[in-house]
């Protein structure tokens, strides 16, 4: 059970014991067509139907969360558990009855905030869903999969926010503010996009190359801001050090150039950030060790690797 502590907890039972377990990789924006608060919300799923959202978001910006986010919610049809036990996290979110009006600056932000937070605990990896059961971020109508039959929801004036603001907002936050100087004023930068959800054992206190879609995540040369995010097990111990390092080298592994680590503690989500030019030729990879106190091996659940970069 995950709850976000930037939300109010109304927990909605029986559901929130009963429905069974995902792991949360999508998170899916929805348009309630009524200008209700989180509050409102709540009553209304307790007492009117067995259908809810993970979280309700009113139009002055209060936030609920009423089913842990790795419990099944019902608000996104195949997408609320699949058969490999991945799912989908929803909002609800205030609108008028037709759900054409934007969301308020208040629901802005309080979107952005909870994205950030799903990318950082749940490894949510920072692009829109390419496919129905594609990890990342989208609204209830981008996917047929999602609804049965259709939807209009959340509205082309959300849908239009989400493209220009909410989804850039949660990127731009999620990666902090020191994003590197594009080599030329207006040049537009690729994005890179990896993740692996393979289950990966590491043993205490030895250093593990790790590999994304390959071990490689850049060929220079190139400019990147280049993050990485790790989830450990619920599992790992609190005073477990974890450090995360970036390192170069030639074409073939050799000639290895490494960064400083950075350290990071326990379970859950934790992040790596390198922002540096990579010469010609020269190849970026990122290896971990988790050391443990008494010595038991960690597992990593989900890692994945994004940000811009340019080539020079
Ligand atoms: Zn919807």
């Amino acid at each position: 059970m995950a709850w976000y502590p930037g939300a109010q907890r109304m927990e909605l039972q029986p559901e929130s014991d009963a429905q069974s377990a995902i792991r949360p990789t999508q998170f899916i924006l929805h348009s309630i067509a009524a200008p209700w608060t989180a509050r409102r919300m709540y009553e209304y799923w307790r007492d009117s139907s067995n259908l809810e959202s993970h979280f309700g978001l009113g139009y002055e910006g209060d936030l609920a969360q009423y089913i842990g986010t790795q419990t099944r919610a019902d608000a996104n049809y195949t997408a609320n558990r699949r058969p490999d036990g991945t799912g989908a996290v929803s909002i609800e979110t205030a609108s008028n009855l037709k759900h054409t009006d934007p969301w308020t600056d208040k629901q802005v932000e309080q979107l952005i905030r909870l994205g950030v937070w799903l990318h950082q605990h749940h490894g949510l990896p920072l692009r829109i869903c390419r496919s129905h059961d594609d990890p990342g971020y989208g609204y209830h109508r981008l996917h047929s999969a999602w609804s049965s039959g259709g939807t209009a929801c959340p509205g082309d004036a959300r849908v239009n926010q989400f493209r220009k603001v909410v989804f850039p907002g949660i990127v731009k936050r999620a990666n902090g503010q020191t994003a590197p100087v594009p080599p030329e004023e207006d040049s537009v930068p690729d994005m890179l996009n990896e993740a692996n959800a393979g289950d990966l054992e590491l043993t205490s206190g030895n250093w593990a190359g790790l590999s994304f879609r390959t071990a490689i995540l850049l060929v220079g040369p190139v400019r990147h801001h280049v993050v990485v995010h790790l989830l450990f097990g619920d599992d790992t111990p609190a005073n477990t050090v974890i450090e995360g390092r970036f390192y170069t080298t030639d074409k073939n592994g050799g000639d290895r150039s490494l960064y400083l680590p950075t350290q990071a503690y326990g379970a859950g989500g934790h992040q790596f950030t390198c922002t540096a030019d990579l010469g010609a030729g020269r190849h970026l990879r990122f290896m971990v060790r988790a050391r443990t106190p008494d010595n038991r091996p960690v597992r990593l659940l989900h890692r994945a690797v994004s940000g811009p970069f340019w080539t020079l």
